[in-house]
């Protein structure tokens, strides 16, 4: 009697948002889902939204789904139809600008879900060393189910409230980049659900150019179900270290020695390295600096040099509490090396789990003063490295003027370790930085924090790259017309073009990236 209700409502609903669209909803519901669509208004309002508050777009209903088949259902109905109707998954919704969003379609929910049936639980295989995962499960969670069996993924993001299938589909880059790769270079296996409401499992012997494809494909070819993601042991403890420079070649030729160690044993380097960049109004309102114990902003206020910037590079070595006592000679011995402000050493030891949940203490910070659901004009770059010098002359010392409105991250990687037969397009040099402004705009009534300041600061620091011949690749990239994505891709195009037309031929999948218009 509920579940007839129920369809009654959904069916009725859905008639009332658009008659001929309605026809296909009809369509699904009879063929069966085991999960929920939903026309509730707190689902549309939801996946109307994202982190980046900067766009919206209103779906017709949400799938919650609790397998491939159900995802492939609601494929196969659009594929189907001659309606123009779009099918977006959305992972945790941590897009800046509508990419997981539609308007004319279903939003597939990837990450959480409602009702009895839930989607399957990480499987993990200790002896193999990896796990099955769930497309929409959230990194913490595969952390957590991964730890009990003393293993870990080697490839993280900052901040670990992300979907797997949202980072696999653009790279997913951390401080353990330069050592392992990208995430999407440490997956053995995926099963996708295509535009054409086929599910298909692809790997490098198995399907291999959709499997290459769909990692940092920007979820235009397939839907994520399932991801093989490669395990290590997991260390217990972490030391997390912080240095600054007054000198910016000083601090991007120690980063650039640091991730050249990356073939050396274990022991003479370190796990993990990053960065970042403080103007000096960057210090009160930067979230990533909370190493540094509340009197120590006055401390560091002396070492500022005239140009304004200081560089913080932030490095970590894992280990066990059984191998504690060499843990000290390993860091000395790496940072005898380096050339920051002797001073200027900020050291923590934590568990494992802390130091890779640190941004989620942030989040909790910043949730609790309101300063966490804001609009987000984030811009991340990738930088050839025989032009980051220019970079921090024109921007970070030029353009940014000692105003930050949020972290500012800056570290290299080893373009051999990501994999180019995969979507995802970086510089044309060995090595590449990765510049992230993660700014926060706020109706502060300072105009310096206002959304028009910060968007027009953005588009200029991408005028600036351009008329300086840096030849710069978007991160998490936005365009809206597809010459600008063809410029994107390069000589990539025409590969993710041919990989369209066979995996998603009617454009159905991801309308929200806008790279392709849904065909009629
Ligand atoms: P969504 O925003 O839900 O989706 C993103 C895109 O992927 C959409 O086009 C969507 O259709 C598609 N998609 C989602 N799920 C699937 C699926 N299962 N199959 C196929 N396509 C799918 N990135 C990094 O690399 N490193 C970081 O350190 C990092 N830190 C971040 C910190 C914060 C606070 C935020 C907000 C973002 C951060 N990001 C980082 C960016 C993040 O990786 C991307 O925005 C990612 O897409 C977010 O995942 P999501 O699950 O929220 O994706």
């Amino acid at each position: 009697m509920a579940t007839m209700l129920l369809l009654t409502f959904l069916i009725s609903s859905l008639i009332m948002v658009t008659v001929g669209l309605a026809i296909d909803f009809m369509e699904i519901l009879r063929l069966g889902i085991d999960g929920q669509l939903s026309v509730d208004p707190s689902d549309v309002e939801t996946a109307s939204l994202d982190f980046g508050l900067l766009t919206r777009g209103q779906p017709l209903a949400v799938l919650h789904p609790v397998s491939a088949q159900d995802i492939a259902r609601v494929v196969k109905a659009a594929y189907g139809s001659n309606q123009g109707m779009t099918v977006s998954a959305r992972g945790h919704g941590h897009s800046i600008n509508g990419q997981a969003q539609t308007t004319n379609g279903v939003v597939i929910q990837m990450s959480g879900w409602k009702g009895g049936n839930k989607p399957p639980r990480p499987h993990v295989w200790a002896e193999e060393r990896y796990v099955d995962v769930w497309g929409g499960e959230l990194w913490i969670d595969v952390l957590k189910s991964t730890l009990e069996y003393g293993l870990a993924p080697k490839s993280w993001t900052d901040y670990l409230y992300l979907s797997v299938g949202g980072t696999l589909s653009n790279a997913g880059i951390s401080g353990q980049a330069f050592n392992h790769g990208p995430q999407i270079s440490n997956v053995y296996e995926l099963d996708v659900v295509t535009g054409k409401g086929e599910v298909l499992t692809c790997s490098e012997d198995e399907n291999t150019e959709l499997f290459h494809a769909v990692l940092g494909g920007l979820g235009q070819f397939g839907i994520i179900t399932r991801a093989r993601i490669s395990l290590e042991p997991a260390p217990n403890m972490v030391r997390w270290i912080r240095v600054l420079y007054s000198n910016f070649s000083a601090f991007t030729s120690d980063q650039e020695h640091l991730i050249s160690l990356h073939a050396e044993p274990s022991n003479q380097k370190f796990d993990y390295v990053e960065g970042f960049v403080i103007v000096a109004e960057g210090l009160i309102n930067n979230w990533r600096s909370s190493l540094f114990s509340p009197q120590n902003p006055v401390k560091i206020s002396t070492l500022f040099p005239t140009s304004g910037v200081l560089y913080c590079l932030e490095i970590a070595k894992n280990y066990h509490e059984s191998t504690a006592q060499t843990i000290d000679q390993e860091v000395e011995f790496l940072l005898k090396k380096l050339n920051f402000i002797s001073t200027s050493v900020f050291t923590t030891d934590l568990l494992y789990v802390d130091f890779l949940d640190r941004v989620h203490m942030a989040e909790m910070k910043l949730r609790s003063k309101g300063l966490w659901e804001v609009p987000h004009p984030w811009l991340n770059l990738f930088i050839p490295s025989s032009k980051i010098a220019e970079f921090d002359k024109g921007v970070f010392k030029g353009i940014l003027g000692n105003k930050t409105s949020g972290p500012i991250l800056i570290y290299p990687m080893n373009k051999n370790k990501w994999d180019h037969r995969s979507s995802v397009v970086t510089p044309d040099e060995g090595l590449f930085y990765l510049v992230a402004l993660l700014r926060s705009a706020l109706d502060s009534g300072e105009e310096t924090q206002s959304l028009e300041y910060l968007n027009n600061q953005n588009r200029q620091i991408l005028r600036y790259c351009d008329e300086a011949g840096i030849k710069v690749k978007r991160y998490l990239p936005h365009y809206t017309t597809q010459q600008e994505w063809m410029d994107h891709f390069g000589n990539k195009w025409d590969r993710f073009y041919e990989m369209k037309m066979e995996f998603d031929p009617r454009h159905i999948l991801a309308s929200g990236q806008r790279i392709f218009t849904p065909t009629f």
